[in-house]
């Protein structure tokens, strides 16, 4: 594909002419004066998202408790109903998914019933490069069992060679699957890298091995497909609010393949309950029959009312559309990258995998100490991107909302800053959020 590009602007306006996707760009509210290249930690607002919002407010407003039957969208099985709408996005059946709790909640939620200690089965292979997040949740569920996380939990690192100091071998991974797992918990994108795993081969590969094994999927849903029920991925979970553009702390999804739909639900509550049965109201627990099961608590249905339109854009695209123009967008940032800010010059080099294989939605320019420095000038210059220590900009231009001319201006942006210096105007120290 790199060889129909070239680094003038008339290339970016013929990629924009001819893109597909262009018109989902009027839906969004991009924050005024900006390119805004962040979507891979908070989404924009979409119209959509914005109505289903306002609709719920209506609702309650004008209908108070009768909303959980009565509302547009009923809030008692919205959470189903969400699942069921992103279920296509990761290749699951309808009842596979449920949109409920935060993305920590639900991955101790799920290996409450995943992570079974038996035997000399004990450990949780996980990787050092995850989101920290989660690490923490995997040493407290094994804190929980009595077991010692410098133990028990088993993390993968990179290799050795610096320049690929952001990413994960997968064959060190399958190397890592020892007798001793009981369960794997991966990320499907590496957060800072942007380096997209081989989740077929690593489930099966981890199945062989008696393994089972469970996906972050925050940095991939609503940007890459996902096969889940096809690879046979066990479980699996992310947030609303990057990709999937539900808003600040949305509500956000968990995934169970059917064949542990028995599992029970060991961190329970009510709104696990077979819906026949909730109200009802007796002592024994009696689960729903799908993934729906492992909620826990009344869904907080304001947080949960963009996602209806917001998942109805993303639908609108088709999640093949989304990440073919995704794959056009980091190609041709890459390329720009490589011309206009050349390692042998810059000292900046793309962190992220070239291969389309391995690529997530993202873009990750690994520079020196500079690099928090030149985010902050992009940023007075109207470029909202994002920096993870030690010295990462991540660039996420997003299908639904991102053209390549604001790819174009942003590397272009990026040479002046480095030629003219401005970085140097600003503070080294860093900001409570980047
Ligand atoms: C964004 C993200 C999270 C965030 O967790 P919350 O519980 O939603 O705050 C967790 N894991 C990964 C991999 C993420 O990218």
């Amino acid at each position: 594909m790199s060889s129909n590009f070239d680094t003038g602007a008339a290339c970016a306006e013929r990629l924009d002419a001819s893109d597909p996707l262009a018109a989902f760009r009027e839906f969004f509210s991009i924050p005024q004066g900006t390119i805004y290249l962040d979507g891979n930690s908070l989404g924009l607002l979409s119209r959509q998202a914005e109505e289903s919002l306002k609709r719920v407010t209506k609702e309650w407003r004008e209908q108070g408790i009768g909303g959980w039957l009565g509302a547009g969208s009923p809030w008692f099985t919205l959470a189903e109903t969400l699942g069921e709408k992103a279920a296509a996005l990761v290749g699951a059946d309808p009842d596979e998914v449920v949109c409920a709790g935060a993305t920590t909640v639900n991955l101790h939620a799920l290996l409450a019933s995943f992570y079974t200690p038996r035997g000399g089965r004990t450990r949780i292979l996980a990787d050092s490069l995850n989101f920290p997040s989660d690490i923490y949740a995997l040493q407290g569920q094994l804190a929980l069992r009595g077991l010692a996380p410098e133990e028990h939990l088993a993390l993968v690192s990179p290799p050795a060679s610096p320049g690929d100091s952001g990413l994960l071998d997968e064959d060190s991974i399958i190397h890592s699957m020892t007798r001793e797992v009981a369960v794997a918990l991966l990320p499907s994108v590496l957060y800072r890298s942007g380096q997209l795993l081989d989740m077929a081969t690593l489930t099966a590969e981890a199945h062989r091995r008696g393994i089972l094994i469970g996906f972050d999927c925050s940095h991939s849903a609503g940007v890459v497909p996902h096969q889940f029920d096809r690879w046979a991925v066990d479980f699996a979970f992310w947030c609303g609010y990057k990709y999937l553009n539900g808003g600040p702390g949305s509500t956000a999804f968990l995934y169970v393949n059917r064949r542990h739909f028995e599992r029970r639900p060991l961190l329970a509550g009510w709104f696990g309950s077979d819906k026949q049965a909730q109200f009802k109201m007796r002592l024994d627990f009696e689960p729903a029959a799908g993934a729906g099961r492992w909620q826990i608590s009344s869904p907080p249905i304001l947080s949960m009312a963009p996602l209806e339109g917001a998942l109805a854009v993303t639908r609108e695209a088709g999640i093949t559309r989304i990440r073919e123009k995704s794959l056009l967008l980091t190609d041709y940032l890459i390329f720009l990258a490589d011309r206009l800010l050349p390692e042998a010059e810059t000292g900046i080099r793309v962190a992220t995998p070239r291969e389309h294989s391995r690529r997530g939605g993202h873009v990750a320019l690994a520079g020196d100490e500079r690099m928090w420095r030149v985010y902050q000038a992009l940023k007075a210059r109207g470029v909202v991107a994002d920096f993870r220590p030690p010295g990462i900009l991540r660039l996420a231009p997003v299908p639904l909302y991102n053209s390549f001319g604001e790819v174009r201006d942003t590397l272009v942006l990026l040479r002046e800053i480095l030629d003219s210096r401005e970085y140097e105007a600003f503070p080294d120290e860093k900001s409570a959020v980047t």
